[in-house]
């Protein structure tokens, strides 16, 4: 156990100069290395030793200050060791009997949550795998009191035989908005998609016009903080009014971009999103706290709380020693405790260590911008309003072409994505590891990459 810590504390410091990507990686050498299930038993730590040998080739260091795909974020030195400490102590954070230490972080640290990221502090909250998994859970409490406001019990009759309800949502929201309302029985193909701007971000008129447009009745608003291409935000105060004003239930999926609110430099983007009636974020990506960690806020607690919370005989404690049941709020029942690393996250950069996080991400996000805009042949294509850069080479083929060089080299990590039908470069700065020096030596490797060819 103490061989793997220092192994993984080993491997956080020389994330700083290894090749970002595993790209020397052989993954028949790495299978051949992991064998073939035994019949005898193996002493556990040259199981370890084998487990380290067949997979360091493999690993992608994306705890490093170059690693820019997806939004992945680093990991905190705090939450990293505290989630060592989650695996050592083991604590099955079901309720407040099987671990009260679990039950009672999450609470102090949900609470904290709330604050740094302005929501209402009697909202309900919930310790998620991710924002997949929150989003799952908040749209479950829309999908409660939209069908409870038109008088169907969805929790006790299901879904055949209830009133219909009406998904609203921006054309360029996340997919895992439409995997939750596939999870929850409500179908993708109910979605109703609302017209984005250019950057992505929701046609609030637009959204009007369909709620007016449509039949009356049980109605679920989407709205998104932070676009996973461009960073745009829809204008959450003004489509939250609009969808209040037909009675609907307002869930903002956040993953990344609901951390803008914690930050003086970037709250303007989220101005409103008090007035939502949920909430979905991420603890993994811009928090930096080690997979996989998401929250889920809801401003309905009795609606969190009847589409979750489930008993059994044998499950005594939701409530004991006052302290709330925290698999009541989320999908899972036994589950890890999430908590300690949050926690430890927070208390790490407590309140002004936040904002900073999100301000460098963002600055650096810009410096990328300059730069590459800079060079000729390259474009950006997306207003840099949070961290999220887009870059074009060129044509999509030439753009695949230097985002595929780009990852060979192992100075850096950036994806490509598909955006307004264009293929482009996608940068995502959410590490707090990333420095001016990093962003300079990167664009170097992209511009190399793209002169090369
Ligand atoms: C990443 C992301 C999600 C999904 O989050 P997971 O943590 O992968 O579950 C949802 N929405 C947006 C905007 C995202 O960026």
């Amino acid at each position: 156990m103490l061989k793997a810590a220092t192994q993984a504390a080993d491997h956080r410091e020389r994330a700083v100069d290894r090749p970002v990507f595993p790209v020397d990686g052989d993954l028949d050498q790495a299978r051949a290395r992991l064998g073939a299930l035994a019949d005898e038993p193996t002493p556990a730590e040259a199981a370890l030793d084998q487990l380290v040998a067949a997979m360091e080739p493999l690993i992608v260091v994306s705890t490093g200050p170059r690693y820019f795909g997806f939004v992945t974020g680093g990991a905190l030195e705090a939450a990293s060791a505290a989630d060592v400490l989650t695996t050592g102590w083991d604590q099955l954070a079901f309720n407040a009997t099987s671990s009260p230490a679990a039950a009672l972080v999450e609470e102090v640290a949900g609470g904290w949550l709330k604050e740094l990221l302005g929501l209402p502090s009697a909202a309900s909250f919930g310790f998620a795998t991710g924002a997949q998994g929150a989003s799952t859970v908040c749209l479950a409490a829309a999908r409660h009191w939209a069908l409870a406001q038109a008088g169907w019990d969805v929790e006790r009759d299901g879904l055949a035989g209830a009133p219909p309800l009406r998904v609203v949502a921006n054309e360029e929201r996340h997919a895992t908005i439409d995997r939750s309302l596939r999870l929850l029985g409500l179908g993708a193909a109910a979605l109703e998609p609302v017209a984005a701007d250019d950057q992505g971000a929701i046609d609030v008129e637009a959204l009007a016009a369909a709620l007016d447009r449509g039949r009356p009745g049980p109605t679920i608003v989407c709205l998104q903080a932070g676009n996973v291409n461009s960073g745009a935000f829809d204008d959450i105060g003004a489509a939250s009014d609009a969808a209040h004003a037909h009675g609907a239930w307002v869930h903002v999926d956040g993953a990344f971009g609901l951390w803008a609110a914690a930050n003086p430099g970037t709250c303007h983007l989220t101005t409103g999103i008090e007035a939502a009636d949920s909430w979905a974020t991420d603890g993994h990506k811009w928090l930096n706290v080690p997979y996989d960690c998401g929250y889920v806020f809801c401003a309905r607690p009795d609606a969190h709380e009847a589409a979750m919370s489930y008993t059994a005989a044998y499950l005594t404690g939701q409530g004991a020693n006052g302290l709330r049941g925290p698999s009541d709020y989320v999908l899972e029942s036994s589950r890890r405790a999430r908590g300690f690393a949050t926690w430890a996250a927070l208390r790490q950069l407590g309140r002004r260590g936040v904002a900073d996080l999100v301000e460098r991400c963002c600055a650096l996000a810009r410096r990328f911008a300059e730069q590459l805009a800079a060079v000729s042949g390259v474009r950006v294509v997306n207003e840099v309003v949070l961290n999220q850069v887009l870059v074009s080479f060129g044509d999509d083929e030439r753009t695949d072409r230097v985002v595929d060089r780009v990852q060979r080299s192992g100075e850096c990590w950036m994806g490509a994505t598909t955006w307004h039908g264009r293929r482009l470069m996608r940068i995502s700065v959410s590490s707090g590891r990333t420095t001016e020096a990093d962003v300079d030596r990167s664009v170097h490797a992209i511009v190399a990459a793209h002169r090369g060819l």
